[in-house]
């Protein structure tokens, strides 16, 4: 049983990705007010969207289906220019192994010998409501890909991305220097008050 109280400012992050979570707890933090984030651990929606956007959609209504509560979930990944935009929302499976290495593998061999690297991290956020409301916020960390990994943080296509707004690759930065730049972060705190809206409405 669900306690009313305890729900009565919760909103479920439809992830289940432990990583994600925390990073979105502390991005959200100060722009969520009193508005608690919970895990949802509830089946996984097919992801068949030809977006960033739409596809964070599925995740956030399949969410508010199994819980009853309001829902934020995110779709994300890199887009190459000169790929015409790839690998986007196929980002986490390029390789077809899931596999972080894979992935930067593949997409520097894609890139071998080509000069134009320009590309963007992307991620749509999406907040979904039991009566029926739908948000998306997308946003963009413009930069370049690099011609080989480096730094030693980070996770997915980081140490191969160097932000236009930093240094170093993706990587190589601290995670609130990560927190204060990243498309994540620019789409969660872009969607944080269509949320808090919603709970403010009628009182929620
Ligand atoms: P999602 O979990 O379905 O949104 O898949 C996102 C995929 O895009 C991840 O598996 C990564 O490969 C890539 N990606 C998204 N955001 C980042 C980031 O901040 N750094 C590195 N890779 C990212």
């Amino acid at each position: 049983m669900t306690d009313p109280v305890v729900d009565a400012r919760t909103v479920v992050l439809a992830t289940h990705n432990a990583h994600k979570v925390a990073e979105l707890e502390r991005i959200l933090d100060d722009a969520l007010g009193d508005v608690s984030l919970r895990a949802y651990d509830g089946p996984e929606p097919i992801e068949d969207g030809a977006t960033f956007g739409e596809n964070a959609l599925i995740k956030a209504r399949a969410a508010v289906q199994n819980t009853g509560l309001p829902a934020l979930a995110d779709d994300s990944g890199i887009a190459v220019d000169v790929l015409g935009g790839a690998p986007g929302i196929h980002s986490a499976r390029y390789a077809g192994t899931r596999v972080d290495a894979d992935n930067t593998a593949l997409l520097l061999r894609n890139l071998e010998g080509v000069l134009e690297r320009t590309a963007a991290f992307v991620c749509a956020a999406a907040f979904v409501t039991p009566d029926g409301e739908e948000h998306v916020v997308e946003a963009v960390w413009p930069g370049e890909v690099l011609t080989a990994p480096s730094g030693d943080g980070g996770f997915g296509y980081d140490p191969i991305f160097k932000p236009d707004d930093a240094p170093v690759s993706a990587a190589a930065l601290s995670r609130d220097e990560k927190d204060a730049l990243s498309h994540r972060s620019k789409a969660f705190r872009g969607i944080a008050p269509s949320v808090r809206t919603w709970f403010d409405t009628a009182d929620r």
